[in-house]
């Protein structure tokens, strides 16, 4: 009987044809300690694609050769019962699947220079192509994601000992106004990976639920598993307000205090070691070492009541000096939001060292009707310019009226969860229009009215060739 060698690596095996087949920019990680080979070094291949690395064979080895202990009673190793007489048997195919396979280190990237990260104006710029209003947190954000790159820049470069605070934001506004829309154009803008995670499914370790880590293995997922890529992502935490610290606890406070605690060491920046392809932590998933130090945490919420804390604050300070103001002159102000300071947050419930980790404080507003308005027309995505694209290829003009846009405007904030109604207020009216028009292929332009919205009267319609 042929006699194989399974302790040579795969590229010895049977004239190195094997390494260039599985060289496909992945690493091979240990079947047995799950490490990948840029921690563990070479890996020594097996039958079925498992792969040992150098210190697991040994301590194999080493336990068969003292004990002469059976290979089929460790743990973790069902495949490692191989009759190595027997050479017809072939163990079952042990692929790590696609998700869990971590991206080897790219060639070295000609270094990162100053002119690679888009000034703040121009950053602004793109961001005012999406995002309506919020004039004061798309300034905030840009100037903010600046100084974060550069500051990863002077890491690199390895500077005179300045060193430069991580500029991580905490952003605040009402639902539906566009926080998480903010972040998502940002990071598209900016071509880095962005996970975004809700703060409500994170628990303490050892509780049921995501545990912190799970943010940046959601960032490595959506790098596309390259470790490189994802150190350099932003992490937008949302539901931020849900974890303040209740203000009776007599039970153990497994979800909010504890969870911010846990949350400050990946926001200043720390090495973690997190599973790839999977939120949980189990010997089967290769486990990756991911440094936060130049990730962006954007940490997003609602914070209800927030408003009246900080009417509170200001009462109370009009009050006892001269220059008092009118009682409820706070109660007008729109834009009350943008008077927050990190004594309302803490009064909120947010503790201090939380706070003091997200140095940069972004408020955006509630949305008004003109707000609305805008947001249905004027963005290069805006949900009117879809429909009238769609329309368009059927050769028909599609055309809203002011009026009809203001009225699906003012619907939508009577449901109060802000931009987020429009589109399915709507993708209601759209669906008759949507189905009719194509049934006749004279029809050449459609206006949707106001009152075909208020339900009296119906869109108008005109038929190619007719004068508008
Ligand atoms: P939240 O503040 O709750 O995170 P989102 O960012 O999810 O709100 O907003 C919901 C949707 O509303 C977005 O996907 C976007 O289409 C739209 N939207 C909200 N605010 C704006 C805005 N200022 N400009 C353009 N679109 C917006």
């Amino acid at each position: 009987m042929e006699d194989k060698d399974y302790t040579k690596g795969s590229n010895e095996t049977e004239s190195g044809q094997e390494e260039k087949k599985t060289d496909d920019g992945f690493e091979k990680v240990c079947y047995m300690c799950r490490r990948p080979e840029s921690k563990a070094g070479p890996m020594i291949s097996m039958p079925g694609g498992m792969n040992l690395c150098h210190s697991c064979m040994q301590k194999a080895f080493d336990s068969v050769t003292k004990s002469g202990m059976d290979f089929s009673k460790l743990p973790g190793m069902p495949y490692m019962n191989l009759n190595f007489g027997d050479m017809n048997m072939v163990p079952p195919a042990m692929e790590i699947p696609q998700k869990q396979k971590i991206r080897k280190k790219a060639q070295p990237q000609p270094a990162l220079t100053l002119k690679d990260i888009p000034a703040p104006h121009v950053i602004k710029g793109r961001l005012d192509e999406y995002v309506i209003g919020q004039e004061k947190a798309k300034k905030v954000v840009s100037v903010a994601v600046y100084n974060h790159y550069k500051r990863a820049f002077l890491e690199e470069k390895n500077a005179d000992g300045v060193v430069i605070e991580k500029s991580n934001i905490l952003m605040i506004g009402p639902t539906g106004s566009g926080k998480t829309y903010l972040v998502k154009t940002l990071a598209r803008l900016l071509d880095v990976p962005l996970a975004i995670a809700d703060a409500t499914s994170l628990t303490e370790a050892g509780y049921i639920g995501d545990d912190i880590e799970s943010v940046v293995s959601k960032l490595l997922a959506a790098a596309d598993n390259d470790v490189e890529r994802a150190q350099k992502g932003i992490i937008f935490i949302d539901e931020i307000d849900k974890i303040a610290k209740k203000k009776q606890t007599n039970t153990r406070d497994v979800s909010g205090e504890s969870v911010q605690q846990e949350l400050l060491k990946l926001l200043e920046g720390s090495t973690v070691e997190v599973p790839v392809g999977s939120n949980q932590k189990n010997a089967m998933t290769p486990m990756a070492t991911v440094n936060t130090d130049n990730i962006l945490f954007i940490c997003g919420g609602a914070f209800p009541d927030l408003e009246d804390i900080i009417k509170e604050r200001l009462r109370k300070k009009s009050s006892m000096g001269f220059g008092a103001v009118l009682k409820d002159s706070f109660d007008q102000d729109p834009d009350i939001l943008s008077h927050v300071t990190n004594e309302d947050l803490r009064a909120f419930g947010m503790i201090p060292e939380f706070l003091g980790r997200l140095p940069v404080t972004v408020t955006l507003q509630g949305l008004t009707k003109e707000m609305m308005v805008r947001i249905l027309k004027e963005p290069k995505n805006a949900i009117a310019k879809q429909y009238e694209k769609l329309l368009a290829m059927d050769e028909v003009k599609l055309v809203f009226e002011e009026e009809a846009l203001e009225w699906i405007a003012e619907e939508a904030l009577k449901r109060g969860t802000g931009a987020r109604a429009l589109r399915a207020i709507l993708e209601e009216f759209m669906l008759d229009i949507m189905y009719e028009i194509p049934k006749d292929p004279d029809i050449g332009s459609v206006v949707v009215t106001r009152p075909y919205l208020e339900k009296h009267g119906g869109p108008l319609i005109r038929m190619r060739g007719q004068s508008v």
